[in-house]
């Protein structure tokens, strides 16, 4: 038992969360660095500096992660910590930055008190968590943990034409380490929370312990264009009418299904969409998400189901297409067990939770134990420039970070 407890230096991380927040900032505040652009290249060589700082060693594999190792006394798997540093184009402070930012500055701390852990510790930077630019999200880690082929990756196109392997060769990040050659003994990732269930039972600390399954997908109506004055009701195959049946139909069915079942139309376009004519065309989006893979099937096939009622009783073609589809996660029990040993030891209440969002960390359970601890997003607001985390929470949330890596890294835990 050491006699002293390291510490993090909250100034110290908080100056560098501001410097790497004012890259590219927008006049509205946002920050804005969609995955391999410029201002994400000026990100990554920022904060890359800030590691050889720290003295890590860096390297860069296929797919662009980044990784510094710090040694221990011992070789073998490293405990990680890391999460992305990409942003959405109105982006917050502190969705991504602050779990590698922290883990940052919990190897200062580690340095400044003069520890050495056993095993080595690994700071890992993910390209591409948000998945704006270039699907699917979470794609570097999701690469890394063997669940996407890396030239199947490489070769994604953006929308405004850029291919990512070139993107990646141009902004100089497209590194020599193999995938899979790193495999961690243990992954934890600190992230604000991005929802409102801290914020809102006026807690401070989640240990997460599982993460919800998710399933999005594009449904297209074709029917038919007519005159909305001249058109009988019973004549019509009006695309509009069954996108408003699908989103009422999804409302309800979440509601009545309970439990951690939500379901979301976050986008929907009519054409021609015009005021005096029938829709002849209806594209939406549909998100729903559960923590238990048979629920989250459960309300997929009931979609399913209510998609073949509709395209008979209403005359229309519909056409659904798979975005997305990941299943639950359930982390590591024996490392949210120790997250919240190590809260308690530092007398700090923490909480079991869900994460509502999808996390690097997610994919990197596919080849390692892995665990989140979150801290509040105040009013669970985030992708949104007023995204904001008490200072406090935010120390309070690395020096639990600080010494799980510490526990992890001792190998007798
Ligand atoms: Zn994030």
């Amino acid at each position: 038992m050491m006699n002293f407890r390291p510490s993090i230096n909250f100034a110290r991380l908080n100056a560098q969360l501001e410097m790497l927040a004012s890259v590219n900032r927008q006049e509205d505040g946002s920050c804005c660095r969609l995955a391999l652009t410029d201002a994400d290249r000026d990100g990554r060589d920022l904060v890359v500096s800030w590691m050889r700082d720290a003295g890590l060693e860096i390297q860069i594999d296929r797919i662009g992660n980044i990784f510094g190792v710090r040694a221990g006394h011992e070789a073998g798997p490293p405990v990680m910590t890391g999460s992305h540093i990409d942003t959405v184009a109105t982006g917050g402070r502190y969705d991504g930055a602050y779990g590698v930012l922290a883990g940052l500055e919990v190897i200062r701390a580690l340095n400044d008190f003069g520890v050495k852990t056993k095993r080595p510790i690994v700071l890992g930077i993910f390209t591409n968590e948000e998945g704006v630019r270039f699907q699917p999200d979470m794609m570097g880690s999701l690469v890394f943990a063997g669940g996407m082929a890396l030239d199947e990756a490489l070769a994604v196109r953006a929308e405004d034409g850029a291919i990512l392997g070139d993107e990646l060769a141009r902004i100089g990040h497209a590194g020599s380490i193999e995938i899979g050659s790193l495999r961690p003994h243990a992954f934890v990732e600190l992230h604000i929370e991005q929802g409102p269930v801290l914020d809102r039972a006026n807690a401070r600390l989640g240990a997460v312990e599982n993460l919800q399954g998710i399933s999005w997908k594009r449904i297209t109506i074709r029917g038919t264009s007519n005159h909305a004055g001249t058109t009988p009701m019973n004549l019509r195959h009006d695309a509009g009418y069954c996108a408003a049946r699908i989103t009422t139909f999804l409302h309800d069915l979440a509601k009545k299904m309970g439990g951690s079942q939500v379901a979301t139309v976050g986008s929907l376009t009519l054409a021609p969409n015009l005021v005096n004519v029938i829709a002849r065309k209806a594209v939406l989006t549909v998100d729903l998400r559960n923590t238990a893979e048979e629920k989250l099937q459960e309300a997929e096939n009931r979609l399913d189901e209510m998609l073949d009622e509709l395209q008979s009783s209403e005359g229309v073609a519909i056409d659904c297409a798979v975005l997305a589809r990941f299943s639950p996660v359930v982390f590591d029990d024996r490392i949210v067990a120790l997250i919240e040993n190590v809260a308690r030891e530092l007398q700090q209440p923490i909480r079991r939770m869900t994460s509502g969002a999808g996390h690097d960390a997610q994919m990197i359970a596919r080849i390692s134990p892995a665990a989140m601890i979150f801290v509040p997003s105040v009013a669970g607001v985030s992708h949104n420039p007023s995204e904001f985390t008490r200072p406090e929470d935010l120390e309070n949330g690395a020096n639990i970070l600080l010494h799980t890596l510490v526990k992890l890294s001792d190998p007798t835990n």
